[in-house]
């Protein structure tokens, strides 16, 4: 961990700025959730992936002045060979679906003229719910169950805070094996033994497909981050396929446009992709990909498994993590 004196010193020197001149261009991409304006409010279900809208903000400002921000498409044909880069350049993107993204986020992008990319899970836009690992979370935290026993007959302690979240993860890493119809029986059964189940007016918190196709309309690019949020790595293949191809066919029908743009879910486990899913999102007519391994997006890449930077959650550190990637190190 280097020192804030230091990260200051290095940032005010130049120094960074110079080494990313000498390093091979790139773009980062940076990975957002939800931006709202009281994150401690949905705390339990959407944990800690929310970013103020002050800092978010403030975020945006930073990469307008200081950056160039670029739309992902200007990024993939970069990366393609075709055409070129401004200097430092800085794309967008959002996971999920939420509808904060609508109205939080699109308003200061729009103001500030950055295209942004909004990928969206089919299921949760079509059926209005949350997530699966937010409902999860909300059940395990808010629970009023001492313990639960889970299908292998193991039972878990839920006396305390950290006993939960050790459950929670646990079960994460199981159900994210899941998929459609076998992962929503399992969440929904978890959600009955623990008594604890997110009012169905939470799945409001989620885009409809006419604020989706707002984004569009306002200049933005949307993508699909699957049908039901699994690990598509830890899927049977013909499952995969089914999360690749259905939801790019369910966008395309309700947007009446061309879906060519996928983000590879990160709902727990390792690795989130492989060879194999990049060549199934590829062969189910994506033209890019983007994952949750971290660096910048650099010609020649495989646009079906592009990295992307984690803005961390205040102005100063997104500008210290954007600097570090460009001169080549990821803080
Ligand atoms: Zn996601």
């Amino acid at each position: 961990m280097i020192k804030q004196r230091v990260k200051q010193a290095l940032l005010g020197s130049g120094l960074l700025r110079l080494a990313g001149k000498l390093r091979p261009q790139g773009a980062a991409i940076l990975m957002y959730h939800s931006v709202l304006e009281d994150p401690g409010r949905v705390r339990d279900s959407l944990g800690a992936m929310i970013h103020s809208r002050s800092v978010f903000a403030g975020q945006m400002e930073l990469i307008a002045r200081q950056f160039s921000p670029v739309s992902l498409e200007k990024v993939a044909a970069f990366v393609r060979g075709e055409g070129v880069l401004p200097e430092r350049a800085v794309v967008i993107t959002f996971d999920d679906g939420y509808l904060d993204n609508f109205e939080m986020a699109m308003p200061i992008l729009n103001r500030l003229g950055i295209s942004a990319t909004f990928y969206v899970i089919v299921d949760c836009v079509e059926n209005r719910r949350l997530p699966w690992p937010s409902r999860l979370r909300f059940s395990f935290r808010t629970s009023t169950k001492k313990s639960w026993s889970d299908d292998g007959g193991q039972t878990w302690n839920l006396s305390t805070s950290a006993r939960r979240e050790a459950a929670y993860l646990a079960v994460c890493d199981q159900a994210a094996k899941l998929s459609g119809h076998q992962l929503e029986q399992r969440v929904c059964g978890i959600e009955s033994q623990l008594d604890a189940e997110l009012p169905e007016s939470s799945g409001q918190g989620m885009m409809t497909w006419q604020q989706v196709g707002a984004l569009v309309r306002h200049g933005h690019i949307v993508g699909s981050h699957t049908m039901t949020h699994p690990n598509l790595a830890f899927l049977r293949l013909e499952d995969a396929r089914t999360e690749l191809v259905e939801s790019k066919q369910r966008m395309e029908a309700q947007l009446q446009m061309k879906v060519v743009h996928f983000s590879y879910p990160c709902p727990a486990l390792f690795p989130n992709w492989t060879e194999q899913t990049t060549d199934e999102s590829r062969r189910a007519g994506y033209e890019t990909a983007v994952t949750t391994s971290a660096g910048l997006a650099h010609r020649g890449d495989n646009p079906l498994a592009l990295k992307r930077v984690r803005p961390t959650k205040s102005v100063d550190g997104l500008r210290w993590n954007l600097e570090s990637a460009f001169a080549g190190r990821l803080a």
